[in-house]
């Protein structure tokens, strides 16, 4: 199926699509509604033209894709990067599609992104950036329409500019209108740190499964941020060993394990790894011929080509970034026997945490973090139960597994609400 608007042949979304037909031959009791799920339901692209601080005026590209909806509101971050177009932005909207329903979440799948680098930016062009951006976009989201969250490139601080600016509009404040927001601003305890808990939730249950102890098992992660760094933080307190990082600055490695409190310490300093003193800097490839049993990409899609996936020595993947492996290369770890937690599930801890978030919004009611971190293992242990159990029984990887349960539930929802107007 080619969709006018798009000409690429090897992009995000032909990613997502070429994962939709391995699944499909698991779904012909759905296959007439499938194809719902080969295009977004909406995507609204926007210019975002904003006063630069020397008082000239520079215009942006934004976007917000609403890939399915049949489960519930749209659910899904903003990303602030140069290298944002549509294409990335719906694939990234399908994967919330599949994620919150991998994890049974009451939501549709969405994304939004602007074409910027924001360190480019001084702070007041980046709220001026986020407040045009969200009014922009406010004719399509809303509490219970679509409700954006951090990605890379935006924070906790950007949802508070988009909330505020969103509620204006409105004429009262909307805290459920976005997660990731301050604390102060209705956010959530334990969401920043979600996406990392979740991956490390996700690779101790698969490493468990599959024999490999976490004490002393060697891990290289690629993105030091958010989700990287969490993850780091929590592999090293189950005393396995992180060996490798790779960040937008360069790549560091320590055969006896990187300290990663003071690493993380270091990037909040320095923007960046590179100059850690307690480790070598390696060159960027070699990051992926390191000899270790995890790989954690953490950064961006589109990293584990044919050529790495062959050159790979690790046990798992555990994708903490959303799209980081080629449909090709998924084959090749097959080959190799590396089990691959995929994104849909791994990188899931995020939006559940903001489906709590929104949950306490709704009610104005707020957890403690515990109670928080308790129900995210819960679900996300729940989750990665039912794809294991469900790769077992279709002898098929966990990637084809997570997407036959939420391919289905996703269906079944639409088989069920029917084709309008009938
Ligand atoms: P972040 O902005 O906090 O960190 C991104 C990291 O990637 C940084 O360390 C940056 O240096 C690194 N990076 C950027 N370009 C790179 C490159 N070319 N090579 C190597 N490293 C590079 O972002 P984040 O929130 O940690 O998100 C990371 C990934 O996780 C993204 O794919 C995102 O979509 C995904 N994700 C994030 C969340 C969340 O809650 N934050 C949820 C689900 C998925």
């Amino acid at each position: 199926m080619t969709l006018s608007y798009i000409d690429e042949e090897n992009g995000a979304w032909q990613t997502y699509l070429a994962q939709i037909d391995r699944v499909a031959p698991y779904l012909t009791h759905l296959s007439d509604y499938i194809d719902t799920l080969k295009r977004p339901k909406r995507a609204l692209i926007v210019d975002v033209p904003i006063v630069m601080d020397d008082g000239s005026i520079q215009h942006f590209e934004g976007y917000r894709v609403q890939h399915n909806l049949s489960r519930g509101p749209g659910k899904g971050g903003i990303r602030y990067h140069p290298d944002v177009d549509l294409s990335e932005v719906m694939a990234l909207s399908a994967w919330m599609t599949i994620k919150t329903a991998v994890l049974n979440l009451p939501f549709g799948g969405a994304k939004g992104g602007v074409r910027v680098d924001p360190r480019k930016l001084s702070t007041r062009e980046l709220e001026r950036l986020t407040r045009r951006f969200t009014t922009e976009i406010s004719p399509i989201i809303g509490a219970q329409k679509d409700i954006p969250a951090p990605d890379v490139g935006t924070n906790a601080h950007i949802m508070g500019w988009m909330m505020d600016t969103y509620s204006s509009t409105q004429g009262h404040t909307v805290t459920g209108v976005v997660t990731g927001k301050p604390i102060h601003l209705g956010g959530s305890l334990g969401r920043v740190k979600a996406t990392g808990r979740g991956v490390f939730i996700t690779g101790r249950h698969v490493a468990n499964s599959i024999g490999l102890k976490l004490e002393g098992a060697k891990v290289a992660v690629q993105g030091f941020g958010n989700v990287g760094g969490e993850a780091a933080l929590l592999f090293a307190e189950a005393k396995a060993i992180v060996t490798c990082v790779q960040d937008h600055t360069g790549t560091i490695y320590n055969p006896n394990g990187l300290p990663v409190e003071a690493l993380i310490a270091h990037v909040e300093k320095h923007q960046g790894v590179g100059g850690f003193a307690d480790a070598i800097a390696i060159d960027n490839e070699a990051f992926w011929d390191a000899e270790i049993d995890i790989v954690i990409p953490a950064a961006l899609e589109g990293q584990i080509t044919v050529d790495r996936a062959r050159r790979l020595n690790a046990k798992m993947v555990l994708e903490g970034a959303n799209g980081p492996t080629y449909p090709e290369a998924d084959d090749i770890l097959i080959e190799r026997g590396v089990v691959v937690v995929p994104d849909v599930i791994c990188n899931a801890g995020g939006v559940t945490v903001s489906y709590f978030e929104w949950v306490q919004d709704m009610a104005s009611y707020f957890w403690s973090e515990d109670e928080i971190n308790q129900r995210l293992d819960k679900l996300m242990v729940q989750a990665v139960e039912d794809v294991w159990r469900c790769a077992h029984e279709n002898k098929c990887t966990m990637r084809t597994a997570a997407y036959i349960l939420a391919c289905e539930r996703i269906l079944l929802a639409r088989q069920e609400r029917g084709i309008f107007p009938g």
